[in-house]
């Protein structure tokens, strides 16, 4: 981080939301005292307010508002806490106070933080085996990969398995530095399925007996009924999930589910739909088959992650039902780093074909598209994060790919309903959108290669109003 004050940026915020905990943690003692509620403790904080009403103008940028395929003429962008206030072609007059900030934006292009829609926040630099190790040494990884995550721009993050929700309030609450997390907890899968990294010498497994490691982690959680899968679900939820996973078919990575399969019965994949709806949200399954795909689907399942071994008619459904298709340019690299002759290695020889057959696929139907990436287990690859972006280009215009990795995903992230942890519009550049802004030193919608390496190029990050990086000369 080189920019010292960036990290300083909300004081009065930190002042305020302090007094906020301590007035509400006074409350819920009193009234468990009186014996008037049973507020538990352990409640997933609410996303807090930032950056208090401090200021931030960039003057003279190009916008690029997440939608439209050009940049805007030369403009001015007011932010006044974590919301963006005024957009203007004229001069917008500011007060000179102390936590006034100007950033001379010189002509270059101001757009919405990134969005990354298939993400594991605290399986991307663990190894598999360090994964069911010590705790507080993960959670430091995840918090370091964290704040790297945001440091490449990406200022959202849907996670899509795993145990993120301490790792998501502890960025809320300023303790590290990270994206917005929308947390999907464990994932749920069935005895065999892809998310059971269980051993064959774990069998037989008993309904209602002990939890396994994985399971106590919060990293997955075998369920083999409709029963089980009701309380799964709602257990996530309890703890804050802003959607619910489900593992439809078989995997890549998991030991025991071969790629064809279908998992859950449709009974099952109910029983979590109704659940999340009424808790007002949504499933998404992972699913690489026609058949799992179609079985989600009927369930009442609303966004297919993977999609890539699907056929023409699933494609066709999946447009008639605007269900959504959140994939990922899965790199070349990862498919050769599974050894050859391999189960793993197998499996991707199978599925990687299928990623630009299910990207025309869903172009020719027009499909709901999100972004992601799906890095596991690898540093590496995470800071490919934005080249994997980049490789959109294979299939879409630079303006394509950059409103898909903005907008369109905040899109999606929306259809988390109530339970969306940052209510407010994410993934554009306009008035009333919270602000989570990038400052690129150059025009993407040009070349899309910025976003591939945004240590050099991402000039002023920010996100809900605060200025994570400022590399602009001073
Ligand atoms: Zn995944």
């Amino acid at each position: 981080m080189k920019d010292g004050d960036g990290m300083s940026t909300r004081p009065r915020t930190r002042v305020a939301q302090l007094l906020t905990r301590r007035r509400r943690s006074a409350l819920v003692l009193a009234a468990a005292l009186c014996g008037s509620c049973n507020v538990g403790m352990a409640q997933p904080a609410p996303s807090t307010p930032a950056a208090g009403d401090s200021v931030t103008l960039f003057q003279n940028v190009r916008v690029f508002d997440g939608k439209n395929a050009t940049l805007s003429g030369p403009s001015h962008v007011l932010v006044r806490g974590n919301k963006i206030e005024t957009i203007s072609a004229q001069p917008i007059p500011v007060d000179r106070r102390a936590d006034t900030r100007i950033i001379e934006g010189g002509g270059r292009t101001l757009m919405p933080g990134l969005i990354d829609n298939h993400w594991h926040a605290t399986l991307v630099r663990t190894t598999p085996a360090q994964a069911f190790g010590d705790v507080a040494y993960n959670s430091l990884q995840a918090g370091a990969e964290a704040t790297d995550t945001l440091m490449r721009g990406f200022t959202t993050v849907r996670d899509m398995g795993g145990p993120t929700f301490g790792l998501k309030a502890a960025i809320d609450e300023d303790i590290v530095k990270g994206p917005r997390i929308y947390p999907s907890g464990a994932v749920i899968t069935v005895t065999s399925g892809h998310g059971d990294f269980r051993q064959l010498t774990d069998l037989p497994r008993t309904i209602g007996g002990m939890l396994t490691r994985m399971e106590q982690l919060g990293g997955s959680m075998v369920a083999d009924s409709p029963d089980e899968v009701r309380v799964r679900t709602r257990e996530q939820l309890m703890q804050g999930a802003s959607q619910v996973k489900l593992t439809a078919g078989g995997g890549v990575s998991s030991p025991f589910s071969p790629i064809d399969v279908t998992t859950f019965t449709e009974a099952e994949l109910r029983a979590a739909v109704e659940a999340a709806e009424n808790w007002g949200t949504y499933v998404a399954t992972h699913a690489f088959t026609p058949a799992a795909i179609r079985r989600s689907i009927a369930a009442g399942v609303k966004c297919i992650e993977h999609g890539m071994l699907m056929d023409e008619a699933t494609a066709q459904l999946m447009a008639e039902k605007d269900i959504w298709l959140s994939m990922q340019p899965l790199p070349e690299d990862l498919r050769l780093g599974f050894p050859v002759g391999s189960v793993q290695r197998a499996k991707a020889d199978e599925v990687w074909p299928g990623i630009a057959r299910t990207y025309e696929l869903a172009k020719k139907y027009k499909i709901k598209t999100a972004w992601g990436t799906d890095v596991l287990f690898s540093r590496a690859l995470a800071q490919q994060q934005g080249a994997i972006l980049a490789s959109l280009a294979r299939w879409y215009t630079p303006a394509e790919a950059l409103t898909m990795a903005t907008a369109t995903n905040a899109e999606l992230l929306a259809l988390s309903g109530k339970r969306n942890p940052y209510p407010g519009k994410l993934g554009v550049v306009e008035q009333g959108a919270l602000a989570d802004l990038l400052l690129v030193d150059g025009n993407p919608l040009e070349n899309l290669n910025l976003v591939a390496d945004p240590g050099k190029n991402f000039l002023v990050i920010m996100k809900d109003g605060a200025i994570y990086k400022n590399t602009l000369p001073r």
